[in-house]
Order: structure tokens, then C-alpha cells, then sequence
């Protein structure tokens, strides 16, 4: 028997409205905030993926479904929202445009990942960006509509968290005092860090393993190394941030995953979990268009989990609107029953009302099975008396209340 493959999932029916409600969700805080909807392809040129994500990223080393198509391209399935917004921004010449220019999305993210709860190897992300901006206020902005979207799904157990990285002045000083300090306890490192240490030591303050994160507490933080612009970036979006009255936590050891952030970086969590459950996340990247071979430009951006979102939500019993159902089902006994069935389904549907014929000659009872299992609201219901009389019953699923109605007056009636 064929599985869904290990790490991917089907969405049924019965999922569908946590799905829903995200996308309703993420399209009304996009309108709120201004910003449009960017769809990229679901494969890019793996070079894309290696030049923004980071050759020595857990993404790049390990994650990536590469594959070489037909013509010898090396193509890698999207582990990441962001580059390929950023390379249609640089493609279609979208830095004309007034900046920032503010874009969304919704994609499918391939990740080779080791499969558990909240971790998949395909899952969704919606994510948005703000590209051609400098300014905290628009650091600021990004943050308060990533809260504002999950307090708005209903989710308050949440926390935030927040970092600056520094930029390509400041960061090498901090990056070599990382270094130092971690010299010190080159012996007690997992190999994983004994690497890190070596190609991204900014990654050493968010490793997993206990024994490394009690030497990550006592590393020097990055806040002491900024330079005077990283530093009153930081302290403005942190004014910012006080003024839309969004609590923040600082904490220096987010770091996150990806190579290219600068100076913000964010991360929202649930409360009782711990890094590994990451709601979302986001930060600033602005070297990344001008390392993709755009013009220098700043910008920065947000993403966010789905599956997780949702797990959240059932976590916190938080009830979603049910998708609406099927409005009425026609049951029919015998053949002259079944061309009326046909011919009052098209009416139905013409009027704008939703439809389900049974079909297969079933017995009344299978078919009033099938009624309830659709949760129709009504049944109609034509047996060969009311072909005879051109009328048909009308039943009430809510209350089983019947009443007969000619065939003519029932599209009118359920409208
Ligand atoms: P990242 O691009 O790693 O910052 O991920 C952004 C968000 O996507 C995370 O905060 C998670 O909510 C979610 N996410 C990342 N990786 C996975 C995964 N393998 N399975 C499910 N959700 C994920």
C-alpha cells in the first residue's frame, strides 16, 4: 500500500477549515498592512538557495531536495520563502517602484528535516516582506503585524523575542570575541558546534544540545558589540515597538538559521515551548538583494509555519468557523424519480443553492445516511407518487419537519 511520503501529509477535508482560517487570516492582515501577494515558483536555480541562505547553513549542507532536471540545470525545491522573493524583486525591476515595496505569500517549503511533530519535510509557510527600507519604524511595523496576526487567529499564549545581529562593520569584532570565548571550551562542544565554530560561529548560541547551551549563557552578547548606527537601530525599533505596546523580550542568543540577517532578528513562540517550536520568525537581510547581484537595498521580512500554527490552535482550543456545507441533498426512488432528480439539480444550482444527487438506485435509508454524513441541511426526497403528482418532499434535516411542495416552487423556496 502507497503512503504519503515520510515527513509530508495529506490535508482532508476535515482539516480544511484551520487552513482556511489561516489563509483568511494572513490575506486580511496583508490588506491591513498594505501589502500584495507574490506567488514564485516552486523550484529555482539551487545556486539561489547556496549564495542567500548560506553555503554552511543547516538548510544548504543538509536540507535541500536537489535534484538535476533533464537538461543538466541543477534545481532545488524552495527551502525558504525568502530568496525568491528577493530575486523577483531584482528580476522584474521592482526596485523602480516607491519603496518599500511590500510583498506576501503563501508556498509549499521543502526541507529535508528529521520528521516529529511541527516538523515535516514539506510543510506551508506564509511569509511577507518589505524590501527598500531602512528605517526602524518599518522593523517595527513588520513585528507588530506578525503579533497582531497571531493575536488575531486567537493565540495568546505567545511571546516574542528579539536580537540584533549587527551588520558587516560591527559583526566581525563580535564574531571574533564569539570565537575566543568558544576556544575556551573547544573540548566540551558537540561536533555539530566543533563545525560551527569553524564556518558559523553565530550559530554555536542556538544549539540544542544542553550541555552546549549552558556555554552559550555566559557568551559575550552581541547588544556590547554593535556599532553606533546597529546600536541605535536597535534601540529606536525597541522605542517603536514600546509605543505599539507589543512586549518583547530581548535574548541573545536568537541567532536564527539563515546566513544573510542583519541587525533585527525576531522570533515568536509559543509560551510553554522552547526555541525548537518557533511560531514564525523574521529579521532584517540587507545585504542579501546586493549579494544576489541587486542593487544595494535594505529590507527585511517575517515567516511563519502553518501545520505549527495550527497545532497551536487545537492546543489552546481555539475554534475555528466551520466551512459552510451542503445545502441540500435529492433522494430519489426509482427510474422516473432519478431523471426528475437530475433535471431539479440543475435548477438548484442554477439558483445558487448547493447539490448533491445520489446516484446508484439506493435504498431511502442509505440515502438518508448520506445526507447526514454530507450534513446537508435539507433533503429533498422523490418517490414515484410525487413524480406522478410533479411534487417532491421537502425535509429539514435541523428539526425532520417534512412538507410537500411542488417541483417548480421548491428552487424559489430554498432561496
Ligand atoms: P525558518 O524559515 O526556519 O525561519 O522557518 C519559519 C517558520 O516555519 C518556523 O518558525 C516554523 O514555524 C516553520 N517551519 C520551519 N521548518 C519547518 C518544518 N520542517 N516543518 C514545519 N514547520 C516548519
Amino acid at each position: 500500500m502507497y503512503q504519503a511520503v515520510r515527513g509530508t501529509s495529506d490535508i482532508l477535508p476535515a482539516e480544511q477549515p484551520y487552513w482556511r482560517y489561516i489563509e483568511q487570516a494572513v490575506a486580511d492582515i496583508s490588506r491591513l498592512y498594505g501589502y500584495r501577494r507574490i506567488d514564485t515558483p516552486i523550484f529555482e536555480d539551487t545556486s539561489l538557495f547556496s549564495r542567500s541562505t548560506g553555503d554552511f547553513t543547516d538548510i544548504v549542507q543538509k536540507e535541500m531536495y536537489t535534484f538535476d532536471d533533464r537538461g543538466g540545470n541543477s534545481l532545488t525545491l524552495k527551502p525558504e520563502g525568502t530568496p525568491p522573493v528577493c530575486r523577483a524583486y531584482i528580476q522584474h525591476g521592482l526596485g523602480n517602484l516607491p519603496q518599500p515595496v511590500k510583498l506576501y505569500y503563501i508556498s509549499p517549503i521543502f526541507r529535508y528535516d528529521r520528521p516529529q511533530a511541527g516538523r515535516y519535510r514539506q510543510h506551508y509557510q506564509f511569509g511577507y516582506e518589505a524590501i527598500g527600507e531602512a528605517d526602524p519604524a518599518i522593523d517595527a511595523e513588520v513585528i507588530d503585524m506578525a503579533w497582531r496576526f497571531y493575536r488575531s487567529l486567537g493565540l495568546a499564549r505567545i511571546t516574542l523575542q528579539l536580537n540584533s545581529t549587527g551588520c558587516r562593520q560591527c559583526r566581525p569584532g563580535y564574531l571574533s570575541a564569539l570565537k575566543d570565548y568558544y576556544n575556551s571550551y573547544a573540548g566540551e562542544l558537540c561536533n555539530d558546534c566543533k563545525t560551527r565554530l569553524e564556518k558559523n560561529p553565530l550559530r554555536l548560541l542556538d544549539c540544542k544540545e544542553p550541555s552546549c547551551q549552558k556555554i552559550a549563557e555566559s557568551a559575550p552578547k552581541n547588544a556590547g558589540h554593535l556599532c553606533k548606527e546597529c546600536d541605535e537601530h536597535f534601540k529606536k525599533l525597541q522605542e517603536y515597538l514600546g509605543l505599539l505596546d507589543i512586549p518583547f523580550e530581548l535574548n541573545h542568543r536568537l541567532v536564527r538559521g539563515l546566513d544573510y540577517y542583519t541587525r533585527t532578528v525576531f522570533e515568536i513562540q509559543p509560551e510553554e515551548e522552547g526555541a525548537q517550536s518557533a511560531l514564525g520568525g523574521g529579521g532584517r537581510y540587507d545585504d542579501l538583494i546586493e549579494g544576489l547581484g541587486g542593487k544595494p537595498t535594505p529590507a527585511l521580512g517575517f515567516a511563519a509555519g502553518i501545520e505549527r500554527i495550527i497545532l497551536n490552535l487545537k492546543k489552546e482550543g481555539v475554534a475555528v468557523p466551520a466551512t459552510p456545507g451542503l445545502q441540500v441533498l435529492i433522494a430519489y426512488l426509482g427510474d422516473a424519480a432519478r431523471t426528475e432528480a437530475i433535471k431539479l439539480a440543475l435548477v438548484l444550482r442554477e439558483a445558487g443553492i448547493s447539490v448533491v444527487t445520489t446516484t446508484g438506485g439506493k435504498s431511502l435509508k442509505a440515502q438518508m445516511r448520506q445526507a447526514n454524513s454530507l450534513e446537508a441541511r435539507y433533503t429533498v426526497i422523490i418517490g414515484e407518487d410525487e413524480v406522478k403528482a410533479g411534487t417532491a418532499t421537502l425535509r429539514d434535516m435541523a428539526n425532520a419537519r417534512q412538507e410537500t411542495l411542488a417541483i417548480g416552487e421548491l428552487a424559489a423556496r430554498l432561496s
